[in-house]
């Protein structure tokens, strides 16, 4: 049976202040400080467009803000300090301005619930990611109810709300689109299963409809997320459909120009995935497939579910049917227990695969997970020297492939004006590779360029 959440009440209960009268004259404003990954950026759109059908117009500045919302992500070391560390920023805004309501979403804020309540006696909401979509009903209940207010309840499929896109959202010429959320991988240096769930996936109906509603309104590109994106529709549950068919499906929709999907999970990839790259037009060539190591040991202490060999086949397959594809990789140094030899595994396997791009990270301990137990630990100087290592590694070869870009045609979708030079536009290659074009177009436009420069991560380009 599932359960209807609960709003659960946390004493003591400092006041939140009446709202200032200007106020309720002029717009209200709302801050939102977004850290960590794209999943928690993307809920932050979404936290934007559904405060903006309350009425909330987004502001940059904290002090000016009616709603200050901090969205924390627990995936990578000291997030919940830089939460305190942020929030403590707030604490004079909240004596100066009573009335501003201070909430603290993401990952940490699941994790944490009441700790986090207790300490930052400011705070005036603490919200998991499952209740995004009741935002605007939990701000209004803190107003009305004068209390504070914790909900981080895990919600069932029954219950659970993709947050829904609404007519208020900034247009962006490139969006997410949730498909699926939640986790079931339980991969032993990851938090994410314990502060965002089990995985739900989405119907097919809704995501498309999503994707239109974005496609009339002017966006380009849609970006399909998802922890394991293509274990899409692998439970079979109501409708779904296979992630593939999903892909074909959204190619169809008009106006939408390119699509992209992050992350998928080397052991849902089935062979009609990766047929994809070469038969639907739309699919941007470019996969961010993370590996995490190069060792089987460490793979399997990771608990990842695949070996280097079978890695490696995917990268053969997708080679030999859309060679055009740049990929791009997630790494960890320093897991517990590995070797020297296993990090030259690492290494090896990047001189292998020839990643265009890595996010690299040194391991680092997450209080729940399962990593913790396993002996011996790498001294955490050890984990930061093999990093090192392996970016220096990653930049050459990352600079080498750009290099080859020198002189070949991109379709770049042009994203704005540059930050450092306005008379150009900035955009992104299928490979989403950041390029500056030499002059300006509007943003959304598709634009063919010839690559003249290759910097350490980005291109300049002449349109032709
Ligand atoms: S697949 Fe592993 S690393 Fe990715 S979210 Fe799930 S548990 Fe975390």
């Amino acid at each position: 049976m599932s359960r209807l959440p609960v709003l659960s009440e946390v004493p003591p209960a400092p006041a939140v202040g009446p709202l200032p009268f200007a106020a309720a004259l002029s717009p209200k404003r709302l801050y939102v400080d977004t850290f960590g990954c794209q999943m928690n950026e993307h809920d932050s759109q979404r936290m934007i467009g559904l405060m903006a059908s309350e009425g909330y117009v987004p502001t940059d500045s904290p002090e000016d803000a009616d709603l200050i919302i901090l969205n924390s992500c627990s995936v990578r070391e000291k997030a919940e300090q830089k939460l305190r560390s942020r929030a403590g920023e707030m604490r004079q805004i909240k004596r100066q301005r009573p009335g501003v309501i201070l909430a603290l979403g993401g990952c940490v804020a699941q994790q944490e619930g009441d700790a986090l309540l207790m300490r930052i006696e400011h705070a005036d909401l603490v919200f998991g990611p499952d209740h995004l979509a009741r935002l605007p009903e939990l701000i209004q209940k803190v107003k009305t109810d004068r209390k504070r207010l914790k909900e981080t309840t895990f919600l069932d499929r029954q219950d659970y709300q993709f947050p829904a896109l609404t007519p208020e959202a900034p247009l962006e010429v490139s969006a997410f689109v949730s498909v699926m959320k939640g986790c079931d991988k339980f991969c032993t240096f990851c938090i994410v299963p314990f502060t965002r769930g089990r995985e739900i996936s989405r119907s097919a109906v809704e995501i498309l409809a999503e994707v239109r509603a974005l496609a009339e309104r002017g966006t380009k590109e849609v970006v399909l997320l998802g922890q394991t994106v293509n274990s899409y529709g692998r439970k079979k549950q109501d409708g779904q459909i296979p992630f593939h068919e999903l892909l074909a499906q959204v190619a169809e929709i008009p106006g939408l120009e390119r699509i992209r999907f992050t992350s998928p999970h080397p052991s849902d990839f089935s062979d009609e995935q990766i047929l994809a790259f070469r038969d639907n037009p739309k699919l941007c060539p470019h996969m961010h497939l993370p590996v995490q190591s190069g060792s089987d040991r460490v793979l399997e202490a990771m608990r990842r579910g695949y070996t280097r060999a079978e890695y490696l086949a995917i990268v053969r397959r997708l080679r030999e049917v859309a060679p055009q594809v740049a990929m791009t990789t997630d790494l960890i140094t320093g897991f517990p227990g590995e070797t020297e030899e296993d990090f030259h595994e690492t290494l090896s396997l990047l001189e292998e695969v020839r990643f265009q791009g890595a996010f690299a990270f040194a391991y680092s301990e997450r209080v729940g997970t399962r990593a913790l137990k396993i002996d011996p630990a790498v001294p955490e100087e050890e984990r930061f020297r093999r990093l090192r290592q392996l970016l220096e590694l990653q930049d050459r070869i990352t600079k080498e492939c750009l290099t080859e870009m020198v002189g070949q045609r991109y379709s770049v979708l042009v994203e704005g004006p540059s930050k450092t030079d306005p008379s150009r536009s900035s955009g992104r290659t299928g490979q989403n590779r950041p390029i500056h074009l030499d002059r300006l177009f509007a943003p959304g436009t598709l634009v063919e360029a010839e690559v003249v420069e290759a910097y350490k991560h980005s291109l300049s380009a002449r349109a032709v």
